[in-house]
C-alpha cells in the first residue's frame, strides 16, 4: 500500500490561478493541474493509494472556508481515497475549538506552514496549537526548512523545531522535508534526542525549474533555492536514526510526480520492510485507514 502523506490541491475555482502563482514564485514545474481530479488521475496512472491533501491557512480571515472545504472533501472523495487534513493560522484564538470540531468531524489532522503564515515556529502561539491538537488526537504536519518560494526565509529551522519538541512534547507531529529542508546535517543530532516523525517530500527527488527566474509581477530577477537533494546515504542514516516507523511517504504533488518519489525511497539501501513502512504501513496506521 502507497499513501502520500503530503500532497496540495486547490479548488477548481482556483486552481489554474494557484498554480501559475506559486510556479513563478518558487520556479518550480508542477506536476498536475493543482485540482483534486488532477490528483486522483495521478494516484491511478501511479499506483498511489491514498493521498493527505494539506491545505494551509495563509491568512487568519481563511479559517472557516479552508476547514469547510477540508471537510467536505472528505466526505466527497472518501472513494477516490483523498484523505484532507485541516488547517489553523496562528493568529486564529479559537485554535482549541476548530481542533474540537475538526476531530469531531472526523479530520485527522492539520497543516502548519510557518514560512507561509509568517511566524517562527517556536512562537508560543504555535505551541499552543500544536497542544490542542495533540489533545485532540490530530496529526500535526509542518513544514520544515527553507520553502521554494521564499528562499533565504529561516523560520522553521533545527533551533524552532527543537524548542517545540522540548517544551510541547507533541504526540504525532510530523515534520515535512525529512525534518527541515536545508538543514538537514543540523536535524541529525536532534533524532537520537526526541522522538522525530519525518515525512520524505523534497528530499530524494526535486521538481523541475521552470527555468523563469524572473518574476512576472516585477520583472526583477528572482533569487533561487538550488534543488539540493539529500544522497541517498544520509537519507538512510536519518530514518535509522529516527527509526523507519516514524519516517512517511510524502511526494509533495503538485511539485513532484507520485511515483518517480515513492520509487527514489524504494532506490535507496533500505530493506523492503523499511520500505514497507515508510511508503504506506506508517501512515495506515497513524491516520487508521483500513
Ligand atoms: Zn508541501
Amino acid at each position: 500500500m502507497i499513501v502520500d502523506i503530503h500532497t496540495h490541491t486547490f479548488p477548481d475555482t482556483i486552481a489554474a490561478h494557484a498554480i501559475n502563482t506559486l510556479k513563478n514564485s518558487s520556479g518550480m514545474m508542477p506536476a498536475t493541474d493543482g485540482t483534486i481530479d488532477g490528483l486522483i488521475a495521478s494516484m491511478k496512472e501511479q499506483g498511489i493509494d491514498y493521498s493527505v491533501i494539506l491545505p494551509i491557512v495563509t491568512k487568519p480571515s481563511q479559517l472557516e472556508t479552508i476547514n469547510r472545504v477540508a471537510i467536505e472533501t472528505n466526505e466527497k472523495y472518501e472513494s477516490d481515497h483523498i484523505i484532507s487534513f485541516g488547517s489553523i493560522h496562528p493568529d486564529n484564538t479559537s485554535y482549541r475549538q476548530v481542533c474540537r470540531q475538526l476531530a469531531a468531524n472526523g479530520v485527522k489532522g492539520i497543516k502548519l506552514h510557518p514560512v507561509f503564515q509568517g511566524i517562527p515556529f517556536d512562537d508560543i502561539r504555535y505551541m499552543r496549537i500544536v497542544e490542542a491538537a495533540c489533545y485532540y488526537n490530530l496529526t500535526i504536519l509542518v513544514h520544515g526548512g527553507y520553502d521554494a518560494s521564499f528562499p533565504g526565509v529561516k523560520l522553521v529551522t533545527h533551533k524552532e523545531i527543537e524548542n517545540v519538541l522540548r517544551d510541547v512534547r507533541p504526540v504525532n507531529m510530523i515534520m515535512a522535508h525529512m525534518g527541515a529542508w536545508g538543514f538537514w546535517e543540523d536535524i541529525i543530532p536532534l533524532l537520537s534526542e526526541y522522538k522525530i516523525m519525518m515525512d520524505t517530500s523534497f528530499a530524494l527527488t526535486v521538481p523541475t525549474p521552470t527555468g523563469n527566474d524572473t518574476d512576472v509581477l516585477t520583472g526583477a530577477k528572482k533569487e533561487r533555492l538550488d534543488y539540493r537533494k539529500l544522497t541517498n546515504e544520509m537519507f538512510c542514516k536519518m530514518v535509522r536514526l529516527a527509526g523507519a516507523q516514524n519516517v512517511f511517504f510524502g511526494s509533495d504533488s503538485p511539485w513532484n510526480r507520485q511515483d518517480v518519489s515513492a520509487d527514489a525511497i524504494r532506490q535507496t539501501s533500505l530493506t523492503d520492510r523499511e520500505c514497507d513502512l515508510i511508503l504506506g504501513l506508517n501512515a495506515k496506521r497513524l491516520l487508521k485507514i483500513n
